[in-house]
Parts: structure tokens; sequence; C-alpha cells
């Protein structure tokens, strides 16, 4: 065990345990409550999977490939830390051993604690049995900073989920279940002291969708993923193969579904330009990528387990299209809802209905993406904006609209020089490439510039006279023609390390009035220079109640990453603006920066938005709405 502190695997039971001792009051439940700068400290370095070198007594860092591990480690991109000794070491290790050695003495008195305050040791197991009681650590007055560090706040408790026991064991077999209960515990602890609470995935979201100020709780070490399900696990009314069913716990991060997807000879239908979301995480804002005829992450998900009130946990799918078996939710100990309106609402809800502790998903078989990158005139593209007819463009397929289409535009360019690049991809059937698909790695066809909004950052504070030139040098640099390059999903659409100062708002639009958005968002631009620029794509319309992408038959998404500043905010504000007096209806991605008006969720989403509230009000109490709600849910007028 000394080995796994030492690295980070495990949270470091001697530092809350020492503080613990100190306080009893701070130990609820054999739960120990880490005080101080120092653990905040830590604690940030851990959500950004970061590590340093004093924090952690290294010696020396290095680097090589992840080939298993923890999850934490993954967000920092494709690589992690290993640790070589140094002279210090074995001191250090002597120091760890003792300390190690005073948890083990201190962990009875805890349980004491814990009894003391009448929380049992062992649950009651449905079929007989007894449960014990899951690992939980929080840290006290956090201060939670989001990827791109647009969103700062404090937070009372932090908590982090683990599949391990009390006693830090893990099970052999059923090896998620630490982790449920664990969010279960979390639920009750948050009822207990009347605070809100809120699941935290990968911390990319730019708006506030994952931050309370109560309970956060950090989701990432749930990976716990099966792949394929057996079919006495699968209704017999399913249609699909259950081969291709894929269990995930909420924290999985898209990075490592696309790791243990390809070495089974699957993929993700699809997922957003990078990978450092969690899954549930993605969905959950309604992330999307450029496959038009696919859709966003939340639709192909098929079911989902909630932890809602009370820390009573349900397994949601829809009615019309039921896929688990009831001996399927006996082993999960779970209630089965089959209801079309709770699943559509669930999917894109942002945490308001609970912690979702897993999801089921439908992967396909693996495929390859031709990958390219053409400049083009606005001119040029303009016609297909509206109609996705891109046979003015020279495409090599002709006029087939491509399995990922996107173009990104530089507001400042003129009409009819080049300024619009149009970046395509074609689904072919797969092959053996020159490097294996486990070492999705070591060959990625990705640039840094196909996740724009971690490239705008380098344009920085650039007075607004001298922007147009910094978007156009910069869109030079990072576009580079591309022709006809192959690679698996994973390959295409990588991980990204690029953490400037950015924001960002995206639109959802109906296709037929994207060419109007795009010319509002370039007259603004024009008008009123900020340093960003637009990137094109389009989906298929979800069902998820309060998806962005709603808008039938297709949705075009324009998102607009910029250089973080006030300006770019109030540039937000006058395309926003511009867009009304277009008449040109839209929505915003909830996982970027969102309008502060309760009106325009009301008119972005209407009866949608009434469906989304009765499921939500049939499905939880006043108290779990206030439980299950945050700054931005009453914002946007979702709260009650
Ligand atoms: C570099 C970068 C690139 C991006 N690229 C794209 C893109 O290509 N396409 C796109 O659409 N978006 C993109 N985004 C936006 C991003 O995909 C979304 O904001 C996404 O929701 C972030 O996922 P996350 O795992 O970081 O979740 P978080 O930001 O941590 O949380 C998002 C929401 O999910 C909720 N949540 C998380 N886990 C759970 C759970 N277990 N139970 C209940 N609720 C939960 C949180 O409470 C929160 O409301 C990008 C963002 C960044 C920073």
């Amino acid at each position: 065990m000394a080995a796994l502190l030492a690295t980070g695997l495990l949270p470091r039971p001697a530092r809350a345990a020492g503080d613990a001792a100190c306080d009893p009051a701070q130990v609820r439940d054999g739960v120990a409550d880490v005080l101080g700068p120092r653990a905040a400290r830590n604690c940030r370095r851990k959500l950004h999977g970061q590590r340093s070198e004093r924090g952690h007594g290294i010696d020396e860092l290095r680097f090589r490939d992840v080939d298993a591990g923890h999850a934490r480690h993954h967000v920092a991109g494709q690589r992690r830390v290993a640790l070589r000794e140094g002279p210090g070491a074995e001191r250090r290790k002597r120091r760890r051993r003792a300390l190690a050695r005073r948890w083990t003495e201190l962990r009875p008195t805890l349980r004491g604690v814990g009894g003391a305050c009448g929380a049992p040791d062992r649950r009651e197991r449905a079929e007989g049995g007894t449960v014990p009681e899951p690992l939980i650590v929080f840290e006290s007055n956090v201060r939670f900073v989001n990827w791109h560090r647009n969103v700062q706040v404090e937070v009372a408790r932090l908590y982090d989920a683990w599949n391990r026991w009390s006693d830090r064991s893990r099970p052999t077999t059923r090896r998620w279940e630490p982790g449920l209960r664990a969010l279960s515990r979390i639920v009750q602890h948050a009822e207990a002291d009347g605070k809100r609470v809120r699941a935290l995935g990968g911390a990319w979201s730019l708006s506030e969708a994952a931050v309370t100020r109560d309970y956060m709780v950090n989701t990432k070490p749930l990976n716990y993923v099966d792949v394929g399900l057996k079919p006495e696990n699968v209704d017999p009314a399913y249609a699909g193969n259950p081969e291709y069913l894929v269990f995930t716990q909420c924290g999985t991060s898209v990075l490592e579904l696309n790791r243990i997807l390809e070495r089974r000879g699957l993929a993700l239908p699809t997922s957003g330009a990078s990978n450092g979301q969690t899954f549930c995480g993605a969905f959950s804002t309604g992330t999307h990528g450029a496959a038009n005829m696919v859709g966003s992450m939340q639709d192909y998900v098929a079911g989902l387990h909630v932890v809602g009130e009370g820390g009573r946990d349900y397994w949601v799918e829809p009615a019309s299209r039921p896929v688990v078996s009831r001996k399927f939710c006996e082993t999960l100990g779970t209630e089965l809802r089959r209801d079309d309106r709770l699943f559509n609402a669930l999917l894109v809800s942002f945490g308001s209905f609970g912690l979702i502790h897993a999801a089921l998903f439908m992967a396909v078989p693996i495929y390859l993406l031709e990958r390219h990158v053409r400049p083009y005139s606005y001119d040029r593209v303009r016609p297909s904006l509206s109609t996705l007819d891109v046979s003015g463009l020279d495409l090599p397929d002709g006029r087939g609209l491509p399995f990922h289409y996107e173009v990104v535009l530089n507001p400042y360019a003129r009409r009819d020089r080049q300024g619009a690049y149009v970046r395509f991809m074609y689904q072919r059937p797969y092959s053996a490439l020159p490097a294996a698909p486990t070492t999705t790695d070591t060959r990625v066809i990705m640039r840094p510039s196909d996740d724009v909004l971690s490239v705008i950052g380098a344009i920085g504070d650039v007075a607004p006279a001298l922007l147009p030139y910094a978007v156009e040098e910069l869109l030079e640099r990072e576009f580079e023609p591309q022709d006809g390059e192959l690679g698996t999903p994973a390959q295409a659409f990588g991980s990204t390390t690029l953490r400037g100062s950015v924001v960002s708002t995206e639109l959802g639009v109906p296709l037929l009035h994207a060419e109007n958005a795009v010319e509002a968002v370039l007259a603004v631009a024009n008008d009123f220079p900020f340093a960003g620029l637009a990137a094109v794509r389009y989906v298929r319309a979800s069902a998820a109640l309060l998806a962005f992408t709603h808008h039938e038959p297709f949705t075009c998404t324009i998102e607009l990453p910029a250089a973080g500043s006030q300006r770019a905010l109030e540039a937000y504000d006058r395309i926003w603006n511009e867009l009304e007096r277009r008449n040109v209806p839209y929505t915003l991605h909830w996982g970027q920066i969102l309008k502060n008006d309760p009106a325009h969720f009301r008119r972005a989403y209407g009866t949608r938005l009434d469906a989304w509230l009765a499921a939500r009000r049939a499905f939880l109490t006043p108290a779990g709405r206030r439980t299950f709600s945050n700054d931005l849910l009453e914002r946007a007028g979702l709260a009650s």
C-alpha cells in the first residue's frame, strides 16, 4: 500500500486521519475531512491530473505512455508521470511507512466516531449478505478551478468517490459496487447537512454547470467498464447486438473508452474534438462532434443508472426502446424505471436529477476516418452552410456529404480570399494501419488546431485593431492542408494539453438558418473585433429534451472560442442580440458561456422545457430538486 500511496494512486489517509484526530468533529461515518490550504492546493493539482515534484516528494520526473492506471492521470494527456527514486527516497519511504502505521492505529478510532454518529459499518444486502461501507474522502474549503480557468469557486467539500471499501480493499467481483455506495452515501450526507450536491466530470465545462458552493463530487476514479452484455441481461425485445452494448461507470474518460473499445474492435459512434471529458460529463451537457448523420454523444446512450434522493438508485431507460432485463437490474440491486420522458430529460440534465453512477451505450464496429483539410474563400463555402450541399467544393468523393464536415472561419478575412478552412473526414472500412489500434497514442492524426477551443488561447492580449491579423496568422499556421490521412476515431480525436485562458459560447441553430446566423457572427466581429473565430459543425437532431442540438432535421452548431477577455464576453452579448434582431432561433451549449436570462431558455426550448421540468418534478420532491440544483439552474429558471 505504501507504494500506492507514493504514486498517488490512493488518497493520503495518514493526513486525513491526522487532521481528523485533532478534531473528531471533522470525522463522521468513518469519513475524514481534510483541512488546510495545503490540502486544497494538492486537491487542485489532482483535479487537473497534474502532479508536482514538491508535493509528492518525487525525485525525478520522466514520462512514459499510459498503459494502465488511474483515471486522474489521463486528463493530463497521453502521457503520465512515472517516478524514479532519487537520493532522499529511503528517508521518505520510512516516513510514509510511519504514517501508514499511524493510520492503521487510528482507523479503529475513526470507526468509533462514525459509530457514535449512528452510522452502521455494514449494510444489509438485498439478497441477505451485508455490504461493507464504501471509502469516502473529502477535502474542505477547496478552491475549484475548471480546465480553462474561467470558473473559480470556493467549495465547502470536494468528495472523491472510489471503487474501494472503507478498509481500502477493492472487491474482486461487482467492482463497481463501492463507487455506487459511495455516491449514495454522499447524497445522504448532503441531505443530512441541508447542502446541494453536484457531480464533477473532467471539469472541462466553461459554464458553471458542474459547480455548487456546497458539495462537489470528483467522479473520475469511477472508471469501471464492461463491454458486451450477456443475453440474460438484455430485454428480449432489444433488437440490437448485445455485444456492442457497453456499461461504463460515470467517471470513465473518452480517452479511456477509446482505448478500451479499440482493443475490442469497436468505437464510439461520435465524440467531441478531443477526449478529456468523462463520458457522463460529456453527454450531460450535450457534447457533440461533426458526425452529421450520427448526432451528439447522448444520442447513443441506451440507459442510465442514477442515484437520486435519499441515495436511492434507479435504472432509467426509454419505455419505447427497452434494453436491459429484470435480471440486469437485480444484479445492480436497482429499481427499473421505463419512461421516455424521464429518460430524455435525464440525458442532458447537467447533474440536475442526481449523481449518475453509470451509463449503457451502443458502440459501433471500428472504422477508419480519412481526413482532409482544405482552405477556401468564404464565398465558396457559403452555399453549403444552410444546405449541406458540398457540390461546389470539389471534394474527393464528389457531391456526397462527408461523414464529418466542419468549416472553421476567420471572421476578419475578405470574403473572396482564403479564410474558410474546411475539415472533412470520410468514414472508411477498418483495416489494420501501420500502428496497431492499441497504440493510439503514438499515431495520432489529430492536429493541435482540431480543438479550436484550445488553440485560440494562443492569441492572448492583442489590441483590437490588430486582431484580424492575429487571427489570420493563427489560422494559416494551424490549418495546414491535409489530404487523406487515415486513422481510427481515437487517433482522429485525440488529447489536448493546451490550456490557455479561453472563453467560448456555442450556438445551435436550425440548418435553414445557418447562413444567416454565420452572417450575424461576421457582422458583429467586423463591427466589434474580438480575439476569436467561428467553427461550424452539423449534427442530426437530438431527442434529449434540453439538447442544444434539438433543431430538426439538423442542428448547425457555431462555436465561438476566444481568448478570455471582457471584450469577448461583450462580443457574445452582441452576437446573441444580433441573432434576435434577425429572428434566428438559437440554443446555447450548456457546457459553454450561457445567457443570464430565463426568458432565453424558455424561448429556446418551449414545450421541451416544460416536459423537462415536469419530468424532474415527477422524479424529485421539492427537497430533492433543491439538493440537485445550483446557481446556473436558478439563473436559467430550471431549479424549481
Ligand atoms: C478543450 C475543450 C474541448 C471541447 N470540445 C468540445 C467539442 O468538440 N464539442 C462539444 O460539444 N463540447 C466541447 N467542449 C465542451 C465539453 O465537452 C463539455 O462542457 C462537457 O460537458 C465537459 O465534460 P466533463 O467531463 O469535463 O464534465 P464537467 O464539465 O465536469 O461537467 C459537465 C456537466 O456534467 C455533469 N456531470 C458530470 N458527471 C456527472 C455524473 N456522474 N452525474 C451527473 N452529472 C454529471 C456536471 O454536474 C456538469 O453539469 C470542449 C471543452 C473543452 C475544455
